[in-house]
């Protein structure tokens, strides 16, 4: 079992998780992070500090199609392990549906 970051983090990337995480198992894309499935330990404690719920066990409903992607994605971006700023736009992608469709990214962030 492992936690997995969703959708729900693209455009907005609070990053609150990460100061959390006692692995630093979270990656940076240029407009969400992900958690290295191998690396998550499954302790639970990032999932509550995510003020947009994008934080998900791969055990609930719908967390399948991202464990995927979270794992494909922690094998080529850069660790980050201390907060950041979100990212300038938070609030107002906060609440949008189908934020991987419409803005899904491949490339890495910059810490
Ligand atoms: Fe890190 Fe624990 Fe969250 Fe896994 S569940 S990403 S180990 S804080």
């Amino acid at each position: 079992m492992t936690y997995i970051v969703n959708d729900k983090c693209i455009n907005c990337r609070h990053t609150d998780c990460v100061e959390v995480c006692p692995v630093d198992c979270f990656y940076i894309g240029e407009n969400t992070i992900v958690i290295h499935p191998d690396e998550c330990i499954d302790c639970g404690v990032c999932e509550p500090e995510c003020p947009v719920d994008a934080i998900q066990s791969d055990t609930d409903p719908g967390a399948d199609q991202w464990l995927e992607y979270n794992k494909e994605m922690s094998e080529i971006w850069p660790n980050i392990t201390m907060k950041m700023d979100p990212l300038p736009d938070a609030e107002k992608y906060a609440d949008e549906e189908g934020k991987f469709e419409k803005y899904g990214s491949k490339n890495p962030g910059e810490i």
